[in-house]
This record gives C-alpha cells, sequence and structure tokens, in this order.
C-alpha cells in the first residue's frame, strides 16, 4: 500500500475473535449473544457477525439491521433490542426469523391484534428492573408473560433484563436490580438473558443461560479507569493516518484555531491528516496522546475538520508520511473518550463514513483487505 494522506482504520479480526473467548472464559457456562448494533459499534455489521461464527446469537437493535444479517446468510438467533412497533414490523420478524423484545405492553396489544397464529415466533421478554428505559414494569410482568405463552407457546419466550450501573462496582443499584428479577423469575425455567460487558467483567452472579457483551468484543473496557489491556481485551479498531506536513515554531507563536496552544520552546510541529470530520473528537484538549511512530507524543492545539497538530520536538527522526495511531492498538480509545468527556462507544460508533476500513488478519501475515 502506498503511503495515504488520509485516515483509515484497521479491524483486526484476530482480536475479535480472542475477545470472544474471553467472554467465554469469564462465563463458561453461559451462551453469547453478540452486541452488534449500530454497524457492530461502528466495526461493520456483517463482517463482524461472519467473523464471531462461534457466537451462538447476535443483538441488534432494529429490524433492519436483522434483516441484513440474514440476508448476508448468517444463521444464528438475532435479537432484535427494539422489537416491532407496528405490523409490518412483526411480519418482518416472522419472515426473516427475528427474534423481537418484548419492551412494552403495547407490542402485546399488537401480536394479539393479528388474526393469524405465531406459533413460529420466539421473543424476549424484558423487566424493567430499575433503569426504567424500555422494559415491561415488575406489576405488568407476569400478565405480559402469560399473554405471551398464550399466544406463541409456553418455550417461545425468553427472558431479559438490562442494568443500568453494571460498571459502578461500588454502588447497590445492581444487586438491587438482580434480586429484583430473580424475585420475578426464580420460578420460570426459562432461558434468562442480563449481563453486558460490564456485568460479564464485575458480576458474575448475572451470568445466566446467556451473556450479552458488547463493547468487550471490541478489545474496550466498559471501566473508565481499567482500559482493555488491562483486562485482557485486545482492540478490534486501530484508527490511523499519517503526518502529512511539518512545521517549526519559534516561542511565543500559537498552533491552530482561537490560538489555545503557544510554543514555550523552539518547536517542531507535525501536522496529522485526520480531524472532527474523519470522527476524532474536537473535545480534546491540548496534550493528548497521540502516537507517532510509536512514540507517544501531545496533541496541541485545536482538532479541526481534516488536520490535527502534534508536538514532536523530541523525536527528530519523525516526519513526513510518520505513521500516526490516534487509538487502538497501543492506545487505548478509552483513554481519548476520558479526554473527550465522552465514553469509547460514541467515538467507536462516529468514525466517518470517508475513513476506509482496512481489515487485518495476523494469520496471514500482513495482508490487508480494502473493503
Ligand atoms: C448495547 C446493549 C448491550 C451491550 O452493552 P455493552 O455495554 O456494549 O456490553 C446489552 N444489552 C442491551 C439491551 C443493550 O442495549
Amino acid at each position: 500500500m502506498n503511503a495515504p494522506t488520509a485516515p483509515w482504520v484497521q479491524l483486526n479480526w484476530d482480536a475479535l475473535v480472542a475477545n470472544l473467548q474471553r467472554v467465554r472464559a469469564l462465563a463458561p457456562r453461559a451462551k453469547v449473544l453478540a452486541v452488534i448494533k449500530a454497524n457492530a459499534y461502528g466495526h461493520g455489521l456483517i463482517r463482524v457477525a461472519q467473523t464471531l461464527h462461534e457466537a451462538d446469537g447476535f443483538a441488534v437493535a432494529r429490524v433492519e439491521e436483522g434483516i441484513a444479517l440474514r440476508r448476508a446468510g448468517i444463521l444464528q438467533r438475532i435479537a432484535v433490542l427494539q422489537g416491532f412497533g407496528d405490523r409490518e414490523q412483526l411480519k418482518a420478524h416472522q419472515t426473516y426469523r427475528l427474534e423481537p423484545v418484548i419492551h412494552s405492553v403495547h407490542q402485546i396489544d399488537l401480536l394479539e391484534a393479528e388474526g393469524e397464529s405465531h406459533q413460529s415466533l420466539r421473543v424476549w421478554l424484558k423487566l424493567d428492573t430499575g433503569m426504567h428505559r424500555l422494559g415491561v414494569d415488575a406489576a405488568a410482568f407476569p400478565s405480559a408473560l402469560a399473554r405471551l405463552q398464550r399466544r406463541l407457546g409456553a418455550k417461545a419466550v425468553a427472558l431479559m433484563t438490562h442494568l443500568a450501573r453494571a460498571d459502578e462496582l461500588e454502588v447497590s443499584d445492581t444487586g438491587d436490580q438482580l434480586a429484583l428479577f430473580d424475585r420475578m423469575t426464580y420460578k420460570l425455567t426459562l432461558e434468562k438473558n442480563i449481563a453486558n460487558s460490564a456485568a460479564v467483567l464485575a458480576w458474575p452472579e448475572s451470568h445466566r443461560d446467556w451473556v450479552r457483551p458488547g463493547l468487550m468484543l471490541y478489545g474496550v473496557s466498559p471501566f473508565p479507569d481499567r482500559p482493555g489491556p488491562q483486562l485482557n481485551l485486545t482492540p478490534v479498531m486501530t484508527f490511523k493516518s499519517r503526518l502529512i506536513a511539518v512545521k517549526f515554531l519559534s516561542p511565543g507563536a500559537s498552533v491552530g484555531y482561537g490560538a489555545t496552544w503557544t510554543a514555550r520552546r523552539p518547536s517542531r510541529l507535525g501536522l496529522v491528516a485526520a480531524g472532527y470530520g474523519d470522527g476524532y473528537p474536537r473535545e480534546v484538549p491540548s496534550g493528548t496522546l497521540v502516537l507517532i511512530d510509536g512514540h507517544r507524543v501531545p496533541l496541541v492545539g485545536r482538532v479541526s475538520m481534516d488536520v490535527l497538530s502534534v508536538d514532536i520536538t523530541d523525536f527528530p527522526q519523525v516526519g513526513v508520511g510518520s505513521e500516526a495511531t490516534l487509538w487502538g492498538e497501543g492506545l487505548p480509545v478509552e483513554v481519548i473518550a476520558q479526554k473527550a468527556e465522552t465514553i469509547p462507544y460514541t467515538l467507536m460508533c462516529r468514525v466517518a463514513a470517508r475513513v476506509p476500513m482496512i481489515e487485518v488478519q495476523a494469520n496471514y501475515g500482513a495482508r490487508e483487505n480494502r473493503l
């Protein structure tokens, strides 16, 4: 590959497979419903599903994502976290053998209003145990379950809930949510599914017939103070670019919009071809780390749409053409997210469409496939 002058994203599929194995090691008795909503957290829905062929099932947010997986030949069970909102979407679930999450009673009304039978439909009934987002509350749960079982068959309903604060180890909310879930479901011999990534890692008592991780499959940690590599996770996505120019600044000269950073010494700056137009967050301050040919250097001044500046004064050997890592291998996205006062999920989801994705499979040496 010629040295590109625009950013690219490198996707390490071996890391994805290794992270799934890490989930299995942490939850050895559970099946894994791999969460691949939002284009697999920006990694590419179909390729991620194909690479995770050993997952027991997949979860997406919307019915269109489920249809795309079926059309691509994915055969595992597919849960649709938002389920159906009208008859047409309900029909699509049946046609494509998708399993809707039933999160509110109006979906059951819709189901019952359909004249025909839904004998082949399997659903996940979601109990709201305290997150107060999607989910049927405890008072409505028994009748919701009875209606679904009457309509679909006793074994066609699986149970789930979602944890609001599983990434916070010192609060009691997770224990409370698990206790309510158990109080409502302990008599029921139906499949159960609770744990997101944080719970897979930190709340083994939440591992049931299934676990339901997203973030950690991509090698990223849900805990701000413990990046993925510390948890034996390997980042799948590495966001890269190159230096396209070098500039010398005298002491007192500033760089970028708003002149927010001023040189204190004779400085050598590198201009990296990447900006917020590519999905790098504009919110990060001067001092945020960038790797240039593996050296940790500080970003200086404001991030602009197509370019950002780094201080390479201490590394005279780097220059135009040097490789920049903005996050990923060697520089966890968690670190950049914290600097941007956001979470790693948003950074991965927001990589711009203009940034090409390049697949890397270590098994095949340096082979790279442009998507
Ligand atoms: C996104 C999502 C998950 C996965 O959460 P991670 O923190 O990425 O592991 C699990 N369950 C539901 C309902 C979700 O919306």
